[in-house]
């Protein structure tokens, strides 16, 4: 292993979840949902295979139908206008998506500003791509986590290349306001930065959270590529299909890296996707009401076990304080959480530069069956 890549060894999701299956553990740990996504939508992949609708190579930038599909989405649900044919680019799943815009715009030495906690493969995507990472620290603050405008911009520097975005916000569930993202957004265009928004968990917010994308404010449109996913708000999470939209400049430069880390992602795959984005808005509704239920249902239950709950306001995740059980090692109590109580749970420790930053927080991810939620809430109470 090269030295850009020592630090990173198995992710945390692998090791989760081999342990939920070893120990046949309820794995709220590893993102997915244990029901699929629409039968619609199944259908019409299985009609894709059968119709041979893209089981040999598709296009480059994605089949037209999908690309046509992301721009007609960003249309209708933010007034976002792009170019299906230039401005829209598929990808296998936001995770290609990130690091293929990692790796097309930050030079060796750039600085790349994450707000840490942060999904893992951020650090190391910026490490394959030659840059430094700053983390700026979303914390507690009135039962969320908040990020501190002034702290952001302070990390800005001359070598600030990229400001990489993440609403909302995995591992908390904080849901960036329009207030900040204004901020955001005002910060990026007096230093000229270059913004990668993860908005992967667009469709999943809750009560009186609004998902806005920076794309939308004041001077980002040219400066922002935002990545959304369908693994998410369709639930099919391994079909891997993800997208980028931005500017001509920017999709054709992420185009660029992933023609040669993937080529192009599974071709039938992106038809029923493209249907998916076209379903109407009580799907969309739907499934935020429904994970809205889990959130307060999973929450319930942690809040009995003895955790402290931070609400998300989106996506499907809850991030906990263990504090409360006199613990002080996440990592250590999810390694041995199967064990005492048969829950699987994410150290968020894992997604600190300085894990000791991050040692008190577990994550639950509630996108699950509710007789699922309500045994894992069962068996957490063993651990009073
Ligand atoms: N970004 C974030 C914040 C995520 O949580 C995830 C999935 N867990 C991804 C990107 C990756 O998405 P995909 O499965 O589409 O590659
Ligand atoms: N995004 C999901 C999570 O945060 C899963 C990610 C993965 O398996 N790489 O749990």
């Amino acid at each position: 292993l090269n030295r850009r890549l020592a630090e990173f060894g198995t992710t945390i999701f692998a090791e989760m979840s081999a342990l939920a299956l070893s120990t046949g553990a309820i794995n709220l740990g590893q993102g997915f949902p244990d029901t699929d996504g629409p039968e619609e939508v199944r259908e019409a992949a299985v009609r894709a295979l059968r119709d041979g609708l893209g089981n040999q190579y598709p296009p480059g930038p994605g089949v037209p139908e999908l690309r046509a599909a992301i721009a007609a989405h960003q249309q209708r649900r933010y007034g976002l206008s792009c170019d299906p044919d230039t401005e829209v680019l598929v990808t296998a799943g936001a995770t290609e998506a990130i690091a293929a815009a990692l790796l097309a715009l930050v030079e060796p030495g750039d600085e790349v500003i994450a707000l840490e906690p942060y999904y893992d493969s951020y650090a190391a995507c910026i490490a394959m791509a030659g840059g430094r990472r700053v983390p700026v620290t979303l914390r507690p603050d009135d039962g969320r986590f908040r990020l501190d405008l002034d702290e952001l911009r302070d990390a800005v520097t001359d070598r600030t290349r990229l400001l990489l975005i993440n609403t909302p916000h995995n591992p908390t569930g904080t849901v960036l306001t329009r207030a900040e993202l204004a901020a955001i957004a005002e910060l990026a265009v007096e230093r000229e930065l270059l913004v990668v928004t993860d908005e992967v968990y667009e469709h999943l917010v809750f009560d009186d959270a609004e998902h806005v994308p920076l794309a939308t404010f004041p001077g980002m449109r040219e400066r922002t590529v935002t990545i959304g996913s369908a693994g998410k708000t369709f639930s099919f999470t391994g079909w891997k299909v993800g997208w980028v939209t931005g500017t001509q400049e920017l999709v054709t430069a992420v185009r660029t890296a992933k023609q040669y880390l993937t080529y192009v992602s599974a071709g039938p795959f992106q038809y029923a996707v493209a249907e998916a984005l076209r379903l109407p808005d009580s799907y969309f509704d739907g499934i935020r009401a429904d994970l809205r239920r889990k959130r307060d249902l999973l929450g319930d239950g942690l809040r009995t076990a003895g955790f402290e709950v931070y609400e998300p306001k989106g996506t499907y995740f809850i991030t906990t304080d263990i504090t409360p059980f006199g613990e002080k090692d996440a990592h250590r109590f999810c390694r041995a959480l199967p064990e005492r109580c048969g829950v699987v749970a994410i150290p968020n420790s894992v997604f600190y530069d300085d894990p000791a930053a991050g040692r008190s927080q577990v994550r639950f991810a509630f996108c699950k069956r509710d007789d699922v939620l309500h045994e894992a809430a069962v068996r957490l109470r063993r651990l009073a």
